[in-house]
């Protein structure tokens, strides 16, 4: 199929793309990489009358390192994030999610903003971001705002932007000192979105306990989901005191809204889920232990 008639806008600024969302209201889309935005218009499952265009606007591009963290523009690509060294060696968890996502012409066109805008619940940067409490700027003519990550997915393909704002960069914190990071996904065919997976950070302090630790849960609800009842129980245990297989039980237990299809019941996805954070977990505490 192809998409129905809209007019098309490529504006030359961030302000100016602003602008023009709130002149065109309602039936205005902002596309970026495509990759997710024209299979939707093609299928015509989203019809919009006016699509604008991201690609002029460089200022949206590029990764930058700053006290303790890195900032990510919203239009820069998947493969370019995957690519960078700053972003290997300060946001490792972000380095691992990317070759998970798609395929690599997926990943060449498709941008972080758009990943995130997108907030697909089996998406990886979404869940990337809710599970190391990233912030994502937002501007509108109203001006710029700032929302945490666990604020920021409230719904399926459901955000706090409004209509009007653009997403213009994420950042994220790096956390120092003896961490692990893991990311494990299960999916019918590589390169297809996850059925269910699972994002683990943790930090040990110089005794080896847990002092620090975020899990996050994708395809498993209508957004990315952070495991925190899970999370506060493990806190300050030593982490030789706790098992894999028990962290992805009471990561999974309270899940509620798993969906459903042909290819697995809730329940059987529960299960792959537990067994997802059991392997990150194993992983990450490797990671970590061993820094
Ligand atoms: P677009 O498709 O252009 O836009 C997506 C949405 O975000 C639209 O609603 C658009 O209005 C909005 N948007 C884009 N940029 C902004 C912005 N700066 N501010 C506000 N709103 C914005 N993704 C995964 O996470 N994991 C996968 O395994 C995966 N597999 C895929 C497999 C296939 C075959 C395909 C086609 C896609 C797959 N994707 C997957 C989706 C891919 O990652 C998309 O690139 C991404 O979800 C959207 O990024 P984009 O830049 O292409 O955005």
């Amino acid at each position: 199929m192809k998409p129905a008639r809209f007019d098309y806008y490529a504006p030359g600024s961030p302000e100016e793309t602003v602008t023009l969302l709130a002149e065109l209201g309602d039936e205005a889309k902002i596309i970026a990489g495509g990759q997710s935005l024209v299979p939707m218009l093609a299928l015509r499952l989203a019809v919009f009358d006016h699509l604008v265009d991201l690609r002029r606007l460089d200022a949206l591009r590029g990764i930058d390192t700053h006290a303790g963290a890195v900032r990510i523009g919203a239009g820069t690509t998947h493969a370019a994030v995957g690519a960078s060294a700053e972003v290997r060696r300060a946001v490792p968890l972000l380095h691992r999610a990317t070759p998970l996502i798609g395929h690599f012409q997926i990943r060449n066109r498709g941008t972080i903003g758009g990943a995130i805008a997108h907030a697909d619940a089996a998406g990886e940067y979404p869940v990337v971001a809710l599970t190391l409490d990233a912030e994502i700027e937002a501007l509108s003519p109203r001006g710029r705002r700032t929302i945490a990550a666990a604020d920021f997915f409230t719904g399926m393909w459901t955000t706090a932007l409004e209509p009007d704002e653009m997403l213009t960069a994420i950042t994220f914190e790096t956390w120092e000192g003896r961490c692990g990071f893991a990311i494990e996904e299960f999916a019918r065919r590589a390169g297809d979105f996850a059925m269910a997976g699972a994002a683990v950070a943790i930090r040990l302090d110089g005794d080896s306990r847990i002092e620090r630790c975020a899990i996050g849960l994708f395809g498993l609800g209508p957004t990315p989901v952070r495991a925190r009842d899970a999370e506060a129980g493990l806190l300050g245990c030593p982490a030789t005191s706790v098992t894999a297989g028990e962290v992805g039980a009471s990561a999974t237990a309270q899940l509620t809204g798993i969906p459903a299809d042909v290819h697995g019941s809730a329940d059987y996805r529960r299960r792959v889920g537990a067994t997802m954070v059991a392997r990150a977990w194993h992983r990450a505490m490797e990671e970590a232990s061993n820094d």
